[in-house]
């Protein structure tokens, strides 16, 4: 299923401010507290989703970061939430008062900071990040790259098994489930719990001698070289999320990801607008009047572009296509190059001479204020 979004759950808009996030969890938190809905998975999943969701918003960095990312940031790891990664223990007690979170101890077995809600422990192996810095000319393009990173592999001693002689028991006291059933005494009375089997640890199996090499793990510290193929068009603080190439679980457990976080190098000349690129271009005086041909640099060399006869300051050509390729369509962005017309500060007596000529010339022609100058200032900033 779909996650869903952390506003949506809350119900309150993408710019709503602390105060409206802590009120709109306070109703949802009534509304589904246990205590109200007493054997009701589903209102106990409502509150759990809902309490995921304030652990995010309520938290400004984490929110920031949510914004950015989506659920792609992957704030809780590769299992997801649980009750472990809940923090806002004081807007609880604020919303119920203190016996709150006995009802918890009850719910979760173990309580805040220790329980764990839910299925047999997930051997999942964790998810690792890089980051990879990259030029705008590899973007244009997409690359390819290698980079060492240090993971976690099957031991190959035991294949992964963490066992010495290959053999691995199903747990006696919980059957394989990695759970157990416990009475606890709770503010409401006896409760009947379920929680993760002491022996052994919620895995559902129990190794009795373990792999010399690996002591047990199933898996052991590697450097491993890695092909990372980025498509032309991506973005800073996109995540390249490269399956099942992160660490290898315990004891056997499926693989985590890879997640690449892209970067993008400061270009000294090009400015990076979507997929257009942007330049600003000088060009002389007499360029400006006489006309000419430029040669312009663009992310694949420099190309020839004509300057007309006439050409004012800050007026923009377009270079189609030799922009940057788009990440999601076969178009290309345009390169659009801006002229800046350089007066020139120190000339010569030579030059002044032929100055002044000109001067005489300029003298006939009428400059008058006019609108257009100020619009053609006002979209340059636009
Ligand atoms: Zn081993
Ligand atoms: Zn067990």
């Amino acid at each position: 299923m779909q996650k869903r979004d952390y506003y949506e759950i809350l119900g309150v808009s993408r710019d709503a401010d602390a105060d409206t996030i802590k009120k709109e969890y306070r109703k949802l938190a009534m509304k589904y507290h246990p205590d109200k809905n007493p054997d009701n998975k589903e209102a106990e999943e409502m509150f759990k989703e809902a309490s995921e969701a304030y652990e995010i918003l309520s938290d400004p960095e984490k929110r920031q970061r949510y914004d950015q990312f989506g659920h792609d940031a992957d704030h809780f790891g590769a299992g997801g939430f649980s009750w472990d990664n809940f923090t806002r223990h004081a807007d609880i007690n604020d919303i119920f008062g203190d016996g709150f979170s006995s009802i918890f101890e009850g719910l979760f077995g173990g309580g805040f900071g220790g329980g764990r809600a839910g299925g047999r422990r997930s051997n999942r192996g964790e998810d690792l990040q890089i980051e990879l810095s990259l030029s705008l000319k590899e973007i244009s393009t997409g690359v390819e790259k290698k980079i060492k990173i240090s993971t976690k592999e099957a031991c190959d001693k035991c294949n992964g098994s963490g066992s010495e002689d290959g053999e691995v028991e199903t747990c006696t006291q919980c059957r394989g489930s990695g759970q157990v059933y416990t009475v606890r005494q709770s503010l409401f009375g006896q409760m009947q719990v379920m929680g993760e089997c002491p022996s052994c640890r919620g895995e559902g199996k129990i190794i009795k001698n373990r792999c010399s090499k690996c002591h047990g793990e199933g898996r052991m510290g590697k450097v491993k070289e890695i092909n990372v193929k980025i498509p032309a068009g991506v973005e800073d603080g996109q995540y390249i999320r490269m399956r099942g190439q992160g660490n290898a679980g315990p004891r056997g457990g499926a693989k985590g990801d890879i997640l690449v976080l892209i970067r993008e190098k400061i270009d000294d000349v090009f400015v990076r607008d979507g997929n257009n690129i942007l330049i600003e271009y000088p060009i002389s005086v007499s360029q400006a009047v006489l006309g000419g041909e430029v040669m312009v640099p663009t992310l694949s060399g420099k190309v020839k572009m004509k300057i007309p006869a006439g050409t004012q300051n800050r007026r923009v050509f377009r270079l189609k296509d030799m922009g940057i390729k788009s990440l999601n369509s076969y178009s290309k962005g345009d390169q659009l190059v801006e002229i800046v017309v350089v007066i020139p500060t120190k000339i010569s007596k030579d030059e002044t001479n032929l100055y002044k000529q000109i001067a005489e010339y300029d003298t006939k022609r009428e400059l008058k204020p006019d609108r257009r100058f100020f619009s053609r200032l006002r979209n340059y900033f636009s």
